[in-house]
């Protein structure tokens, strides 16, 4: 049997309990399930309220009900939504009542959606915005993936794909008119000056990337410095929470401790580092290394101290910003913030929360120089980047080889095609599909 033969269920809905649940079947037995369920066939598209009962008639709950016939579905399939009461016990009878029916199956994760995907209801880069949608935790996060969802990079894709086509075959019809094998510049002409104009549009998308793909993976800011100087209790300010366990005795931060942050609408990690020191104890000594590894791919690293000149800070690519901490307990007069190789310095209280608004704001202002202000980032994953990369190299390939023979040019326009082809996931990526949708939730 084709896997599409098969008719799929799962609960679409959160964790239960919950207030309603919601169980969606698809696949060619969707209608009859419902009909057994409900006794009656609903008319599509309206929600009807039904007693769904077992094979025997007993009663399972009382439930809204909606009918989707194939292709006017979200999978393409002929779809039923059962919306029950969210409870364990409803959710254990149904299920048990629906796999029962030797036609249905429980659906794999991301199953309907690729369902929705094998039947062009939605191009590879739609099913990637809508699983970045699923997972989006703040703001930014969701807009992003909504443009994506909605088609954005798709449907450009498209276009770029259908000029490209037509380009190579202005060029080819020239070379099957020439007799002594030169397209007649009348007909070469236009089809190079397209292929110029979507090189850069496609290398302008390429250029905005970065931004789009770190926005879906966020920001990560370290903090790190000697033992006592007030990481944990700074960490704990940051997430207004208490995460991390803040003593009085050095090195009780062992362990490395994240925490995620909605920085007005960015996704920042947080990292408190273990005291970075020389110790012989070896569990303190992996903290150590792991601490110094994060802090050097750190995209920020908050170095703190309670010295205005302090030892031991790391020098390298990753900006880092001197946070002097436990200005309570200094006289005024000693508040000179300064140091060699610092790119910023603040001076704060993380027990008191003195200076902490500035800190604040100079890491959102971090945060939105990093994202880049404007939103207009397409490209979010490094496949993606990949398939435009080679296309945009192709299409460079097919104007360098103007005068070696049009053949070359026709031939470097069909690559650059066929890599189209493969963002929308439209050619040879079966072996893709599988490590895409598994990241998917059940039930989506
Ligand atoms: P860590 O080892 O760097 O993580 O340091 P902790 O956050 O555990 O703090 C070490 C000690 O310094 C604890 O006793 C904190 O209460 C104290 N501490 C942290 N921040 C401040 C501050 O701003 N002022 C004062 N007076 N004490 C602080």
């Amino acid at each position: 049997m084709h896997p599409h033969d098969q008719t799929i269920f799962a609960l679409s809905s959160g964790r239960l309990p919950s207030a309603i649940a919601i169980v969606r079947m698809s696949g060619p037995h969707a209608g009859a399930a419902l009909q057994m369920l409900a006794g009656k066939m609903p008319t599509p598209r309206v929600a009807t309220r039904v007693l769904l009962r077992d094979a025997s008639g007993d009663p399972i709950d009382d439930a809204v009900v909606l009918w989707f016939q194939a292709p006017a579905s979200a999978t393409g399939e002929d779809v039923a939504e059962l919306h029950v009461h969210g409870s364990r016990a409803v959710i254990a009878t149904l299920f048990a009542v629906l796999s029962a029916m030797p036609e249905l199956r429980p659906a794999e994760p991301g199953e309907f959606t690729r369902r929705a995907f094998e039947n062009g209801k939605i191009d590879l880069t739609e099913a990637e915005g809508l699983d970045d949608l699923i997972h989006a935790d703040t703001d930014r996060q969701r807009r992003q993936a909504l443009r994506q969802l909605q088609g954005l990079l798709g449907n450009k894709a498209r276009s770029w794909r259908e000029q490209i086509i037509e380009a190579g075959a202005l060029i080819e019809a020239g070379i099957d008119f020439s007799d002594e094998g030169d397209v007649p510049a009348e007909l070469m002409a236009p089809a190079l000056a397209r292929i110029r104009q979507l090189l850069g549009e496609i290398e302008a998308v390429l250029s905005a990337q970065g931004r789009a793909e770190r926005l879906r993976e966020g920001l990560t800011v370290v903090i790190a410095g000697p033992p006592n100087a007030g990481k944990s209790t700074l960490m704990n300010q940051l997430a207004r929470r208490e995460v991390a366990i803040v003593s009085p005795h050095a090195g009780t931060t062992r362990d490395l401790i994240e925490v995620q942050l909605d920085l007005d609408g960015y996704p920042v990690t947080l990292i408190d580092t273990a005291g970075i020191r020389e110790t012989e104890d070896p569990v303190e000594q992996e903290g150590v290394r792991r601490a110094r590894d994060r802090a050097s791919q750190a995209d920020l690293v908050l170095w703190m101290s309670e010295d205005d000149r302090p030892q031991a800070m790391p020098r390298g690519e990753t900006p880092v910003w001197l946070v002097r901490n436990k200005i309570d307990l200094l006289a005024s007069d000693q508040m000179s913030t300064s140091g060699g190789g610092v790119s910023r310095a603040f001076g704060i209280s993380a027990q008191s929360g003195a200076g902490m608004p500035a800190l604040l704001e100079a890491l959102v202002g971090f945060a939105r120089d990093y994202f880049g202000a404007t939103e207009s980032g397409l490209i979010t994953r490094e496949r993606q980047k990949q398939s435009l990369q080679q296309t945009a190299e192709a299409l460079r390939r097919s104007l360098n080889a103007v005068g070696r023979g049009e053949e070359l040019v026709a031939e470097e326009l069909r690559i650059a095609a066929l890599a189209l082809g493969r963002l929308l996931g439209r050619v040879d990526v079966e072996d893709l599909l599988d490590v895409i949708f598994r990241e998917f939730c059940i039930g989506k």
